[in-house]
């Protein structure tokens, strides 16, 4: 349900003021309609502001063309709603009902009308946001899904527009209305998407989705924008609102739905200003509507897959079709990405009773049945609080004996008091059961093994961080967002500065002296070496796997050189491949994995490395000359381009 927009039925009416009509009327121009002809058709863009001067304007029933409503626009009212903010399509068809006259406004002309006066803009965006909590309610939109809990595409579409608050109509296969009849007769009684009166969408994604309601791109790729902010969620839209506010021509990218993690969250209480709290997709929505407002534009779900600086300084985004958005600036807010667990077919079932998120959609696919929650973490605490109350039971899998260190104290309490919760201790799920659609799942805990029917499956063991730099992706690809987070940042530090360090302290005992270079390699040899076991091991083992490493790579550097007599080219293996291969196995030196788990993915990763290195060489040998030149080569890489010799301080 819409909560930001106010009841409409209820709303009191009041006419746009006069002087805003006549400012208005300064950038407008009068159009008239006969009866009948159609002032806005289904699909088309919302890009003019229209006024009723004269006559009436009514909602057309996009199935049956027949009046949709009792009531109509009339004179003193104006046509539209939030999706005009962000130049959307029309979800419902308007037609005049008798010859009339309208005062029609392009969008970009009236949005910068609405940013010079706040009062004419706080009166159009309250309509405009009454209207859209007004289709939520009376629930017939123009875009239809059909079974979306038995097919994980519909699902998709499902779950993209219920997390944009995009208002859609969602039918059961087997309904017995008339609505659900008429819809699964086009559908040919199959699940799946339709769009407008007879469009039957083929292998339905979100992006197509998208496309019809112009969510995506296509209107906006042509601009050079001032700031391209990658990422809809809390931080990507903040940046949308401050960018919009400040005159830049902003666009937002998110490749999911607007809200990021936030938009999952039930409840946020923890947010300044909202003392009772809010959920996380209404401040979310809030914050978007506000950037439109100012003209920042949201294209989704687009992923941004890599950003490249052109000569003449701007950037460019390249998006997962190849398409291609320039800005002079970037602001990348991704966030992060939820980890999965490495289970047998999880990706397969993902959409098909296997979640991410437990929000108000996938709280209803546990109407009937037993959920599974796995984590430990808060957001798995609030997740299991939420689906208790519409799941038949709540199970919260937890791979240790306590939540203490991973769950705030009320939240466990809350847990631990709720009849509708149990909380499995030692266990893990170890299997999916399921064809098409989970079924059910194996536990492996304290009293063995044993399988537990269930058709909603949630993972909440928390997530890793995007984009965050070299340094921040060694300590970051292991984070979950919760203490284990503070924890790989501390020992992915502790680690790289005591290898530097070590590796300062082992130059100056061989050589009795210290290099520059050779300090910065060892806090690289430091961070290799804790990359693999930043999300298993404390301070003392980072300590331990810090200082080793800054002398174990320092050595591996000069073995293979001064063995493979080759010059610092090497140094890529010998820090990065025997600090990486070291971090490994000390987690299972320290006994935080197996030793058949470590050296078996060692295995296979140097197999696959050796391949690969080999092709890449002989495909850049086909290509372009490999080798420096003599001098160069004599010299050595690091004394030609760094001007000092970097290991070797006793020649
Ligand atoms: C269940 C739950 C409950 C929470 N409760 C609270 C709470 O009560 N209080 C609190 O303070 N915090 C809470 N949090 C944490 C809070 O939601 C996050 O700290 C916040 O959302 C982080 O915002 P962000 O914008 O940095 O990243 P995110 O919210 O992660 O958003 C990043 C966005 O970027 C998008 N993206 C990623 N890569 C790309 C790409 N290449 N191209 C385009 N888009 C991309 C993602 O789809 C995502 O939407 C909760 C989190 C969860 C999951």
């Amino acid at each position: 349900m819409e909560t930001f927009g106010d009841d409409l039925e209820t709303m009191r009416r009041v006419p746009l003021a006069d002087e805003h009509v006549a400012a208005i009327c300064e950038i407008g121009r009068e159009c008239s309609y006969a009866a009948g002809e159609m002032v806005a058709e289904l699909g088309s863009p919302m890009d003019r502001f229209v006024y009723v001067l004269e006559g009436e304007i009514e909602v057309v029933d996009p199935w049956s063309r027949e009046r949709l409503m009792d009531s109509s626009l009339g004179p003193t009212q104006f046509m539209g709603e939030i999706g005009f903010l962000n130049a959307g399509a029309n979800i419902l068809p308007m037609r005049a009902a008798k010859p009339t006259r309208t005062l029609e406004v392009p969008r970009l002309a009236m949005l910068e009308l609405m940013a010079r006066v706040p009062e004419l803009s706080d009166h159009v965006i309250r309509v405009f946001s009454a209207r859209r909590r007004r289709q939520f309610e009376l629930n017939n939109s123009a875009v239809k899904l059909i079974g979306a809990d038995q097919d994980a595409a519909v699902q998709k579409v499902e779950q993209f527009l219920s997390r944009n608050r995009i208002p859609f109509q969602s039918l059961d296969l087997d309904g017995s209305d008339s609505a659900s009849i008429a819809a699964c007769t086009l559908a040919e009684n199959r699940p799946g998407v339709i769009l407008g009166k007879d469009r039957v969408l083929d292998d339905p994604t979100p992006r197509k989705v998208a496309q019809y309601l112009h969510l995506d791109l296509d209107v906006c790729r042509e601009t050079l924008y001032d700031v391209l902010i990658v990422g809809g969620g809390p931080a990507g839209v903040a940046a949308a609102v401050y960018a919009g506010s400040e005159g830049l021509c902003a666009l937002a990218i998110e490749d999911t739905a607007i809200g990021g993690q936030a938009g999952t969250s039930s409840r946020i209480e923890n947010y300044m200003g909202f003392p009772t709290g809010i959920s996380g997709a209404d401040l979310v929505y809030r914050g978007q509507i506000q950037a439109m407002k100012f003209g920042t534009r949201f294209a989704m779900p687009r992923t941004v897959e890599a950003l490249v600086r052109r000569d003449d300084g701007t950037f460019c985004a390249r998006l997962d079709d190849g398409d291609e958005v320039c800005a002079k600036s970037v602001l990348v807010a991704t966030g992060v990405q939820y980890r999965r667990l490495p289970i047998d077919r999880l990706e397969e079932l993902e959409g098909a009773g296997v979640f991410y998120a437990a929000t108000d959609m996938e709280a209803r696919f546990c109407r009937n049945t037993e959920a599974v929650v796995i984590g430990g973490g808060n957001s798995a605490g609030q997740a299991a609080m939420y689906l208790s109350r519409t799941a038949k039971h709540v199970h919260v899998v937890v791979r240790g004996d306590s939540l203490a260190a991973s769950m705030s104290n009320y939240l466990t309490r809350r847990l631990e008091a709720d009849p509708g919760i149990t909380i499995h201790y030692n266990t893990q799920v170890t299997a999916l059961k399921g064809e098409s659609h989970l079924e059910g799942v194996t536990f492996d805990g304290p009293a063995g093994t044993h399988d537990m029917a269930t058709r909603a499956l949630f993972v909440m063991i928390g997530a890793a961080m995007l984009w965050v730099g070299w340094f921040g992706f060694n300590g970051g690809s292991q984070l979950a967002a919760d203490g284990g987070a503070a924890m790989a940042i501390t020992v992915t530090h502790i680690s790289a500065a005591t290898a530097s360090l070590t590796w300062a302290l082992w130059e100056r005992i061989k050589f009795g002296k210290a290099s520059l270079v050779g300090i910065v390699t060892g806090t690289i040899a430091g961070l290799a070496s804790i990359t693999p076991a930043s999300g298993f091991v404390g301070p003392w083992a980072a300590l331990l796997i810090g200082a080793v490493a800054g002398i174990l790579c320092q050595e591996a550097v000069v073995l293979i050189r001064n063995k493979a007599k080759i010059d610092d080219t090497l140094d890529v293996f010998a820090v990065h491949g025997v600090g990486g291969i070291f971090g490994t196995i000390m987690i299972a030196a320290l006994g935080a994995g197996s030793w058949a788990a470590q050296l078996g993915s060692l295995a296979i990763v140097g197999v696959y490395t050796s391949v690969v290195t080999v092709v890449l060489v002989l495909v850049c040998k086909a290509i372009t000359p490999l080798r420096v030149s003599k001098e160069v080569e004599v010299n050595g890489l690091d004394l030609s381009v760094h001007g000092e010799r970097a290991y070797d301080l006793s020649s």
